[in-house]
């Protein structure tokens, strides 16, 4: 028989896979001798087993439950249902990877009329008592019941406002009553059922509800975004309560153990007296700093826990996220977890780590997750033009960034707009996991209500999104889609600017500049650059992308595109002159215009790149996406061209392809017009001598042919450029050295890669292309169901972003090998999209490609994601 339920004694912090995070957490804690409430643990397998038993927990794993529970009384001393002296519990989900909000807690379960009264006799607080039973009935109907949370939330201000109290310590025990006969009407009328007496059953339930929630729609929402697995399940934790609405010698609160923002090296945290469970991240009153604890009770709680913080961070080698309940100035700890960070704290903390001597510096490289450096490389907003911006209000910088945009009061408005490409700014009273989509999809989040611990601030934070939290001054009308602030009103759809830095919020649009990286962030790519083996190219097409990405760290060009530098006005007639021709000589006359246009690119570019290499890919899309589309656009070039209106109209509808894709287009184009890769040839050729003698450089340059699919393809275009490069040289009484190679993009030529390279002095895998022609999938109509896949977990990922390991990375693997015993020393790398992403970066290093080539601003994540690929494989 599998076992469910583990005691907390039972666990470690290494049973995560079966105890999820907050259980094998507890057992840690409680392991290490700190004043963790006792409980036990229902596992994963549990959670797995439920859903395989058609969502019946089954009567072993009732019992087996039922027995710790028993086995909980004993060393409690309590009795669960009985009135002199009841055991309460809380009920508290538990995943694998921790999911901030996604999952549901019941606490002080185990009330019902008669123990209330037993509890409220036993501690002599009737208050405190009724507090914790419409507390509880409260969760259980939102949590086990589904009722709406805004159908209780009616009552308590209802009662509040009938009592004049302002806040909800100032509740008396009449109005907890009355509060509680209401709440249970509720939960009549609403479930259909009486709320249930028997605390059994309540627990029951509440497993139950718990495994349910595994599969609400935020959750599984927020696997999707975060890429965790679906069949994980989660775990539930049963703890005996301890109180924090005990009075105020009693409180709650969450701490870091270093400043989650910015990574400074002081406990950061916030509590509230007299509060509960999560009153504190839900905002409902504003919490104290955690700092003002060294005045309560003479620094008692203050201390103790300080001694705690420090003890647990060395324990994990980590910063910690602790929750916290004091009961009658007590203080037991009810959970720890691996902080979350913005990517400017993350780094910062882990070169703090090494330089106290912590950890190691490989250590401090895992540390970091490769996409959220994405946060730092964003710009931040421009001094000048924030002095002159007009300020509205101040609240918690609760999530770094800049951001402007058009506010939006819902989420799903919000999603809506940034779906049609809008910058949006969400703007919302405070924001519940119901919000998920809206964050995601905004440029950043503003918030009234919360601290730096709420919803919005520690969700915005695991996301990379700026958000300011906690702005008080604004008035907020989610219905009338307003926001007042002083005398301004701002509609939606108008723009503001969130300083996720300082907090600050402006009217309209402000200009950003790109940051800062050294520091901090250049000690960690340094460290990784002594690690990795990768080299890390990119893809530029301009001197300016390319003068980006050499100062993120890049260390040549995998992908120079040559189609962009047709589009520019001067150059397209001459392209379109050179494409509707109808004899070769008329071809080489438009070329040779295109000619001096073509060496001048190249000639910006290496000189941007020094003596770093640089691969340039001839013309690679099918003609007609240089040609006029339309009637008048065609009028236009005809007149210019001074031939008739039909006959060129009649030569753009030849161009037509039905699928353009698989269609007259890279090597193919050459071997029908070789003069167009003659004319790129030549101009390479001569931007690198050029460069070559004014800026006293060796410029080796790297010519690439796209779109090769059979061996005889690439070796009459190997010939046909290497005749050019000489003839250039020769005209130009010149040496240089100079590369010919390929794309690897067609299944066929991964496949016969040992006779391609026979013509080949290097390979670059366009992965997107492999991708798309592995799959048969259109790289331009994907999207209209790669979503589908990955909910029907067909794919886990896309197969666009990430590489297909098993079917695309299998080709990358054979071309490689075949490549590499046709030619020991051929070069190869990669310059898809998936050059900048992690997992494939994972890959490519394991293959033994020589480099990977990104968009400049992935140069720094794929630094570091290499030297992480070099690191995972030694271990
Ligand atoms: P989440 O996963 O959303 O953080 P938790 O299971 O940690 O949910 O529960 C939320 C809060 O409820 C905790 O931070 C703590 O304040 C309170 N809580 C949970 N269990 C207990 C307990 N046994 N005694 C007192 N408070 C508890
Ligand atoms: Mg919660
Ligand atoms: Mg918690």
């Amino acid at each position: 028989m599998t076992k469910f339920v583990y005691s907390f004694e039972e666990g470690n912090k290494d049973m995560k896979p079966l105890l999820g995070g907050k259980g094998a957490n507890l057992a840690e804690m409680k392991k290490i001798g700190l004043p963790v409430p006792l409980g036990f643990t229902i596992t994963t397998q549990a959670c797995n087993a439920y859903y395989e038993n058609n969502k019946n927990l089954g009567s072993e794993m009732e019992s087996e439950i039922f027995n710790f529970l028993e086995d909980l009384e004993k060393k409690t001393g309590k009795t669960f249902g009985s009135i002199e002296n009841p055991l309460l519990v809380s009920v508290r989900s538990g995943a694998v990877i921790s999911m901030p909000g996604m999952m549901d807690t019941v606490l002080n379960l185990g009330l019902n009329d008669d123990t209330v009264k037993g509890l409220a006799e036993l501690t002599n607080n009737e208050r405190f008592a009724y507090d914790s039973y419409r507390r509880f009935i409260q969760m259980f109907g939102d949590v086990v019941l589904h009722i709406p949370k805004y159908e209780f939330d009616r009552v308590l201000d209802e009662i509040k406002r009938k009592i004049n109290a302002s806040s909800d310590t100032e509740l008396t025990v009449d109005a907890l009553k009355d509060m509680i006969k209401k709440y249970k009407n509720i939960i009549k009328r609403q479930a259909g059922i009486n709320f249930p007496n028997e605390p059994k059953k309540q627990l029951l339930m509440s497993v139950r509800a718990v495994f349910d929630s595994w599969n609400n729609q935020r959750a599984i929402i927020y696997r999707n975004i975060n890429d965790i697995p679906h069949d994980l399940g989660t775990a539930v934790n049963v703890q005996s309560m301890v109180f924090g609405n005990m009075g105020e010698t009693s409180g709650t609160g969450v701490a870091f153990t270093r400043n989650p923002a910015t990574g400074e090296n002081k406990v950061f945290g916030e509590y509230l007296l007299n509060a509960q469970g999560e009153d504190v991240v839900a905002g409902i009153r504003t919490p104290q700093s955690i700092d003002q604890l060294k005045d309560f009770m003479s620094g008692k709680i203050y201390n103790q826990f300080m001694e705690i913080a420090a003890k647990l961070e060395m324990h994990y080698r980590d910063m910690q996220d602790i929750e916290f309940t004091f009961e009658k100035g007590n203080l037991y700890l009810l959970q720890t977890r691996t902080g979350k960070r913005t990517a400017t704290a993350a780094i910062k903390v882990a070169v703090d780590l090494v330089a106290e001597g912590k950890i190691t510096k490989e250590e401090a490289l895992m540390r970091i997750d490769p996409m959220q450096i994405n946060q730092l490389l964003h710009p931040v907003f421009d001094e000048d033009e924030l002095n002159k911006a007009n300020k509205l209000a101040k609240g918690l910088p609760a999530s770094p960034g800049a951001a402007s945009g058009k506010v939006y009061f819902s989420s799903e408005h919000s999603a809506q707009a940034a779906s049609n490409g809008e910058k949006t700014i969400l703007v919302r009273i405070e924001t519940s996991p119901e919000d998920i989509e809206g964050m995601n999809m905004s440029q950043g989040i503003l918030t009234a209500r919360g601290g730096m611990t709420s919803h919005a601030a520690v969700v915005a934070r695991g996301m990379g999104k700026c958000c300011v939290a906690g702005c008080g001054e604004l008035k907020i009308d989610e219905e009338r889609k307003i926001l007042k602030v002083n005398d301004e009103i701002i509609k939606e759809g108008e723009y503001i600017s969130l300083d996720g830095n300082t907090g600050n919020v402006y009217k309209g649009i402000i200009k950003t500049k790109a940051i800062e990286l050294s520091g901090n962030f250049g000690k960690i790519m340094q460290w990784a650059d002594e690690v990795r083996r990768l080299k890390i190219r990119t893809n530029a097409d301009t001197p300016r992308d390319a003068k980006t990405a050499v100062d993120f760290g890049a260390e040549g060009i995998g992908l120079c595109r040559t189609e962009h530098m047709f589009f520019a006005e001067a150059r397209i007639p001459i392209m379109r002159q050179m494409i509707v021709s109808d004899t070769k000589e008329d071809r080489i006359k438009a070329l040779d215009r295109l000619f001096d246009f073509q060496k001048e690119d190249f000639v910006g570019i290496f000189r941007a790149m020094g003596e770093r290499p640089v691969t340039i890919r001839l013309l690679d899309p099918p003609l007609h996406e240089f040609l006029p589309q339309n009637d008048d656009d065609i009028k236009v070039l005809a007149d210019n061209m001074n031939i008739a209106f039909q006959k060129l109209k009649d030569k753009v509808l030849d161009l037509k392809e039905f699928n353009p894709m698989l269609g007259h287009r890279g090597c193919r184009l050459a071997i029908t017009y070789p003069e167009i890769y003659q004319m790129q040839a030549k101009a390479v050729i001569t931007a690198a001598i050029e460069v070559s003698k004014q800026d006293g450089l060796n410029i080796k340059p790297e010519i690439m042919i796209p779109l090769v699919g059979h061996a005889k393809e690439l070796e009459i275009l190997r010939k046909l450029v290497d005749d050019t490069a000489k003839q250039t040289l020769k005209e130009n009484s010149c040496e240089l050295q100079y590369y010919i190679g390929t794309m690897i993009e067609i299944p066929r030529a991964a496949l016969t890669a040992d006779e391609v390279a026979r013509y080949a002095d290097f390979f670059s895998f366009g992965t997107n292309d492999l991708t798309q022609m592995t799959f048969g999938f259109s790289r331009d109509d994907a999207g209209k169901f790669i979503d589908e896949y990955k909910n029907k977990e067909i794919f886990e990922n896309d197969p666009f972003t990430t590489i297909d390991v098993k079917g695309v990375g299998s080709l990358v693997r054979t071309a490689s090998k075949l490549g590499r015993l046709e030619k020991e020393n051929l070069k190869l790398g990669i310059c898809g999209e998936h050059g900048g992403d992690p997992k494939s970066i994972e890959f490519c290093e394991e293959v033994g490609l020589d480099y990977v080539s990104c968009s400049p601003y992935r140069v720094p994540i794929a630094r570091l994601a290499a030297a992480q690929a070099v690191i995972k494989k030694n271990n």
